[in-house]
């Protein structure tokens, strides 16, 4: 059996982003030289996500609209978490929309329905921050 491992990093110039990052994780695939496996995907920080959508505008767009209703992330004061620091709405976001996805690869390829897109969810950014690509299989 092989197995892969590579992170990825990102400095998200603001806050909150949605990144796509499927053409990173196809390069891994690649690399990886996987034909039929597992393909995890993971963010390695406790206030992102990844997660599996539809990368269009309109929907990214609703993402943030939604979280920010869920857990706003001002005034800062209304979180026990925030003192230090006030992320405590990037945490409970990440929570949301989780931690990682798990893909199955299938004839060296991503085995994904027709609009599926793997993205990588900042909640707290201005910082280098990494996701983890774990990839075994044959
Ligand atoms: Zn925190």
């Amino acid at each position: 059996m092989k197995s892969y491992r590579k992170e990825l990093w990102f400095k998200v110039q603001g806050r909150r982003a949605l990144i796509n990052i499927t053409p990173q994780v196809n390069e891994c695939l690649r690399e990886s030289g996987v034909k039929e496996g597992l393909c995890l995907v993971n963010a390695m920080h406790i206030t992102a996500s990844v997660f599996i959508n539809d990368d269009e505008g309109g929907l990214l767009g609703d993402f943030e609209t939604w979280l920010e209703k869920l857990a706003p992330e001002k005034p800062h004061s209304q979180y026990a978490h925030n003192g230090f620091e006030d992320n405590a709405d990037a945490h409970m976001k990440r929570q949301i929309m989780g931690r990682e996805v798990v893909c199955a690869i299938t004839e060296g390829k991503l085995d994904f329905g027709q609009w599926e897109q793997i993205f990588y969810g900042e909640f707290d950014g201005w910082r280098d921050k990494r996701v983890l690509v774990k990839i075994i299989g044959e």
